[in-house]
């Protein structure tokens, strides 16, 4: 194959990864398509696919899936298991390989390679790289080569998208007390927080209610402050960046109100959810989950938003 096409599922951690993987595999001269935004049909098509106990984000995966797979010769569904030392990703994720082939009868070839900083350190990217190339017919040393280069540029990607969906703090802070709006803290994993479907737009609804959103990336020190909190250390990639941005928001005095955003059948959110309103809100700030699954409406997530904030407005005046 001189340019094979190169399917890629624009959910899970696409809004994280995206700019890096697609940069990879065009500097591997492939052709890259990825699926389009979610909307009603895809999600549709993820659950026809799937079975009813998986997450929200796993069933819209595989709608993905759906869309891409009769126009690539190659799918792309890398097998996370540790991006650090200290944490895992979620089973749901280490299996995804898996579960999208036991939910479709034909598929293209999968390219799963695994990445695993705990069981490889240093050498996780040359073990990622290592059946890309195979697949690919490529040299294993010029393919590992180019991913470790762009994996030390392109790390912004997900601070981009965090910045390009927030008013930033400081600059609302410069706006003068009297007009000072209203400031909501927003947590979440980027797959549902950055796909506006699944969202319902929330950024740009909690816009519209004049209030604004704000959403961050922790450093690895607000990360390591909020673990010193917790009775133990989170041990999901994702899940402690969620709890270190509610530590953050619950102490800034900036932040009126803090929405978490998560996903209904998923058992990590089930927990960190717990350890959020029970263990960092001390100054109970208000706080409000929204739980989203597939049978969520729109209208029924903005009544609660609409709700949410015309309290703090109350509480506030
Ligand atoms: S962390 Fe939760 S939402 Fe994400 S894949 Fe796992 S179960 Fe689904």
């Amino acid at each position: 194959m001189k340019h094979p096409r190169i399917g890629i599922p624009r959910g899970l951690l696409f809004y994280s990864y995206a700019d890096l993987w697609m940069s990879f595999f065009r500097d591997l001269g492939c052709e890259v398509i990825a699926s389009p935004e979610t909307n009603a049909e895809i999600l549709k098509e993820g659950l026809r696919h799937t079975v009813s106990d998986l997450c929200l984000p796993v069933k819209t995966f595989l709608g993905h899936v759906a869309v891409l797979k009769e126009d690539v010769d190659l799918l792309f569904i890398p097998r996370h298991v540790s991006m650090e030392q200290e944490s895992y990703m979620c089973p749901k994720m280490i299996g995804l390989p898996d579960v999208t082939r036991a939910c479709f009868a034909h598929l293209p070839q999968v390219l799963d390679p695994l990445f695993h900083v705990k069981q490889f350190g240093d050498k996780a990217a040359d073990e990622f790289t290592r059946p890309i190339a195979k697949a690919l017919s490529l040299s294993p040393v010029r393919t590992a080569e180019s991913f470790r280069k762009l994996m030390s540029e392109s790390f912004g990607g997900t601070a981009e998208r965090y910045r390009q969906a927030c008013s930033v703090l400081s600059e609302d802070t410069a706006v003068p007390p009297a007009s000072k709006k209203i400031c909501i803290g927003i947590i979440g994993r980027p797959y549902l927080l950055f796909d506006r479907y699944l969202s319902k737009n929330l950024f740009s609804f909690v816009r519209k209610l004049g209030a604004n959103p704000v959403s961050l990336r922790p450093a690895e020190t607000e990360i390591r402050e909020a673990m010193t909190i917790i009775p133990k250390w989170v041990y999901w990639d994702m899940g402690k960046e969620v709890v270190a941005s509610a530590h953050v928001f619950f102490k800034d005095d900036r932040i009126d109100g803090v929405i978490n955003v998560c996903s209904a059948a998923c058992g990590p959110d089930s927990f960190t959810g717990d350890l959020i309103r029970k263990r960092l809100n001390q100054r109970n700030k208000p706080y409000m989950t929204l739980s989203i699954d597939e049978h969520a409406s729109d209208a029924g997530i903005q009544t609660r938003v609409e709700a949410f904030i015309d309290m703090i407005a109350k509480v506030t005046a």
